[in-house]
């Protein structure tokens, strides 16, 4: 399919290993690299669609898990889709589910079918295959979609898991391709989501390198590398990050590295190639009143020596909550008293800072 190699245009390598390029989507053209922020149940938690655009941000992620136990597909679908729902205009990507169903669910089988697990609500035995997955997410109305993987790495450290895990993910990932151009063969090209094949092999060098290039040689539109920030340590995901960059083949295709959010490890992953990134970090951070400033460090608004601080969060920051003057001490007061305006403003401020950093690579 050579449309999954003219995605990327413009693509313009920088010195420190960087790119900046623009990606092509069927709800218009995303500059990279990019960080998206995780709209965990069809929205950016605190936030408008409007305040998220005001950011900078350009791509917005929602969870197929969630969002397929609560309130279902078929729901959100007759609510207009991800778009109607949630009303962010942007493209939208959308994980496999994959992630929270085996980080999330106590009660799991994996069978060479998929995984079966318990409903944390109702308590019913729900099944998502390869072919589910892809299914959930188009019918959801996703623009980028995200191939069905085996974890490994939350629990599972012993190779022998790991090299079943990567077997499977790639037998996954030829179902989950069969079906996507089954579910998508009316589609006109450019009116067809992207779907991104999954490199998996934990901290085996090897198996990463055979992953990358078993994805890379797959019909599919975008590379994601997944299993890394799962609790291993940074310099272990460093390691795994710079062995992949320079096996990246030259096709026009975008490389997104999941779950990766602390600005150090962003700068560090698009230094080595990285195109796209998503995190619940920065608006978890929020609003639980941790911001970043200049520098990459970390403050805690609800310190007491910030209480008569008449200062913004950070004077250097373009964001609205800086822009427009909300002290130190205002926001601290307000987490103190649980107004939930602060994780909002404190929000916007943190992915605000993010996507300035993937600016800076763009210029
Ligand atoms: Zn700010």
């Amino acid at each position: 399919m050579d449309v999954n190699n003219t995605l990327l245009t413009g693509v313009k390598p920088n010195q420190d290993g960087s790119r900046a390029a623009t990606l092509r989507t069927r709800r218009g053209e995303v500059q990279l690299p990019t960080f998206m922020p995780d709209g965990t149940r069809g929205v950016v938690k605190s936030l408008t669609a409007e305040q998220v655009a005001g950011t900078g941000v350009q791509v917005v992620l929602a969870n197929t898990y969630h969002l397929h136990l609560q309130p279902g597909e078929a729901t959100v679908k007759k609510l207009g889709g991800l778009h109607g729902f949630g009303k962010w205009q942007g493209p939208i990507l959308t994980d496999s589910g994959g992630f929270q169903v085996f980080s999330l669910s106590k009660l799991r089988k994996i069978t060479e079918e998929g995984v079966t697990f318990k409903h944390p609500v109702t308590g019913e035995m729900r099944l998502i295959t390869p072919e589910s997955s892809m299914q959930i997410q188009l019918e959801l109305g996703s623009d980028m979609i995200v191939a069905f993987d085996h974890l490994t790495g939350l629990d599972e450290t012993e190779g022998g898991k790991t090299l079943e895990a990567f077997e499977r993910t790639h037998r996954w990932l030829e179902r989950c391709v069969t079906e996507f151009k089954r579910l998508t063969a009316d589609m006109p090209a450019s009116e067809r989501p992207i779907l991104f094949g999954v490199v998996q092999g934990g901290l085996d060098l090897e198996l990463r390198r055979k992953s990358l290039e078993l994805v890379q040689g797959s019909d599919v539109g975008g590379i994601a590398i997944g299993g890394l920030s799962v609790g291993e340590t940074k310099e272990e995901m460093y390691r795994v990050l710079e062995f992949l960059s320079p096996l990246y083949d030259n096709s026009a295709r975008p490389r997104f590295l999941l779950g990766v959010g602390d600005p150090p490890d962003i700068r560090y992953a698009i230094e080595h190639g990285i195109d796209m990134l998503d995190c619940v970090l920065p608006t978890r951070n929020a609003r639980h009143a941790t911001v970043w400033v200049e520098g990459d460090e970390k403050i805690h608004l609800t310190n007491a020596k910030f209480t008569e601080d008449t200062e913004v969060i950070d004077p250097g920051c373009d964001c609205y909550t800086c822009a427009n003057g909300y002290s130190r001490g205002f926001l601290r007061h307000q987490f103190k008293v649980g107004e939930p305006l602060a994780g909002s403003l404190c929000s916007i401020h943190n992915l605000r800072y993010l996507t300035r950093i993937c600016e800076e690579y763009r210029s």
